[in-house]
């Protein structure tokens, strides 16, 4: 079967674990098709798209997941967008020399943090958090920001190919948290044996096998021997929230001399899009149209 750009979720019947597998396939290659990235990087984006999934998949949210890196290293930004669609978008700038693909986040970022900010559409609601990027995988900060935010032991293994980018989440529940009487019965001291024997299993799991395995064969190759039960899956999809009117509010920002100035150097103003390469132009009438109302400013965004 196949199940590329898809998000499955699963649940341990006997005990309170959860897990999701996200596997992107075209929408991994949309969202780079444009980029040139050197293979480090590319690597890194496509385990942060992943994540960003994963993540996306276990909030209760109405709106966008930002997840952002920022460190002094070679990679100095890193960019994923997600909505509770489950639609995703994402950029990685870099400067330098780049170690090999397969080098530790701390190699690529020189430090710095994660930021993960969650804003609801109608923005009843915002929240921030950030962690330092310490670990040696992506997937260790994640694991800490898990932790820290949503104190429930976590688990994430991420890859990343050309072709895909594939991650694999745990999440060891409260106990109780779920209708079973079986569940609420189920002792601390077995839970945490239970989740151990996942946690052990999940292990074994290779790169290749996370990102070269449809997500069923995946999870029947860990926990064919637990009593698993699996939810439809649901698409996932690259798809840019670009618009005129942020391009717009972008130039306004900038202020009418500097736009103007851009107009009269090349004749008209291109805006190209980091997320997706598209350009948006404007011509002169359309920058008068821009500033007519007397340029209202809102505030600038580094990336649109
Ligand atoms: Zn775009």
């Amino acid at each position: 079967m196949h199940d590329g750009d898809t998000l499955r979720r699963f649940l341990f019947e006997r005990f309170p674990v959860r897990g999701y597998v996200v596997h992107l396939d075209s929408a991994w290659r949309a969202l780079v098709e444009h980029h040139d990235y050197p293979p480090a990087v590319r690597d890194a984006l496509g385990e942060a798209v992943a994540a960003t999934m994963l993540l996306a998949a276990t909030l209760k949210f109405e709106g966008l997941l930002t997840l952002q890196l920022q460190g002094p290293g070679p990679m100095h930004l890193l960019v994923v967008q997600a909505t509770h669609r489950m639609a995703v978008r994402g950029v990685a700038r870099w400067r330098g020399t780049l170690p090999e693909a397969g080098a530790s986040l701390a190699a690529l970022s020189g430090g710095g943090q994660l930021t993960v900010t969650v804003e609801n559409a109608d923005r009843s609601n915002r929240y921030q958090g950030i962690v330092p990027l310490a670990g040696e995988r992506l997937a260790d900060c994640f694991e800490a920001y898990f932790a820290r935010s949503e104190q429930l032991p976590t688990r994430l293994w991420l890859a990343a190919t050309p072709e895909r980018a594939a991650g694999l989440l745990l999440q060891r529940l409260p106990s109780g948290a779920s209708a079973s009487a079986e569940e609420v019965e189920h002792s601390a001291a077995a839970g945490d044996e239970d989740w151990n024997r996942v946690l052990t299993l999940a292990a074994t799991l290779t790169g290749a096998e996370l990102a070269g395995l449809a997500g069923t064969d995946l999870l029947h190759r860990l926990f064919h021997e637990e009593d698993l039960r699996l939810f439809e899956p649901g698409p996932v999809y690259f798809q840019c929230t670009c618009s005129r009117e942020r391009v717009s509010g972008i130039l306004r920002s900038l202020g009418a001399a500097e736009v103007h100035d851009i107009l009269a150097e090349r004749g008209s103003v291109e805006v190209r899009c980091e997320f997706c390469n598209r350009a948006w132009q404007y011509d002169a009438v359309d920058v008068a149209g821009l500033f007519a109302d007397g340029g209202a400013v809102r505030g600038p965004r580094a990336l649109q």
